[in-house]
């Protein structure tokens, strides 16, 4: 895919879609960074039922690394991997209290030194959170990637670095919440609705699926 059609294809998203924003619930970069943590492997969905309850009792890093792992997994149990979770959420609120003043850094090598952050987690925070031009490839952006054409990769580094050269800069703060609703509710794993997509004159897919028929 041409730099153009790339670029068409990115701004078709965006008029269709001009205010993106997260579909997790949060309300502080701390409680953004535990959500984001808690959707590993999970829908965003599954995680705004258990993060209300969860964040009215421990609405800070220091609530929360006080409610410790065994106090954070009732709250969490309906998600999947829940064990794992509760205790990387308590890791990380501990550390954010010892280690930088009980704030999220604004800084992609702290970010990713916390237990259960890894890029992905951080390209969101870092976006999201600071307003910062990053791109977080979850699976629904690693798949669109690929199949349109828009960033080929074998792995999310890859897809993130092509997206990040291919997108017009001043969409690149928005891109990745455009490209994740997309492929989460348009360009789907099983069966893309290309009927009813908006950039699907811009898109190399060549298997595209029409509409089924009326009943
Ligand atoms: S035309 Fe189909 S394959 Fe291409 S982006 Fe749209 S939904 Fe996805």
């Amino acid at each position: 895919m041409s730099a153009e059609q790339a670029a068409a294809f990115i701004r078709a998203l965006a008029v269709a879609n001009p205010a993106p924003e997260t579909e997790l619930l949060y309300d502080t970069p701390f409680t953004l960074l535990v959500a984001v943590v808690l959707s590993a492997q999970t829908t965003d969905a599954a995680v705004n039922k258990c993060t209300p309850a969860l964040f009215a009792a421990a609405p800070t890093p220091a609530a929360m690394a006080a409610l410790g792992a065994e106090g954070i997994g009732p709250y969490i149990r309906r998600i999947g991997l829940w064990q794992g979770k509760a205790r990387n959420v308590a890791a990380l609120a501990a550390q954010l209290v010892e280690k930088h003043g009980g704030e999220v850094p604004r800084d992609r090598a702290a970010l990713e030194a916390l237990p259960g952050v890894g890029r992905k987690t951080a390209n969101v925070v870092l976006n999201v959170a600071f307003g910062e031009n990053t791109m977080a490839v979850d699976t629904h952006i690693f798949r669109l990637g690929n199949r349109t054409g828009l960033a080929p990769g074998k792995t999310p580094r890859e897809v993130e670095e092509g997206l990040m050269k291919r997108c017009p800069p001043e969409l690149l703060r928005d891109a990745h919440h455009w490209l994740i609703l997309h492929g989460r509710y348009v360009c789907k794993a099983r069966a893309p609705e290309c009927w009813r997509c908006v950039a699907a004159a811009h898109c190399n897919y060549r298997d595209k699926v029409l509409a089924p028929l009326a009943r």
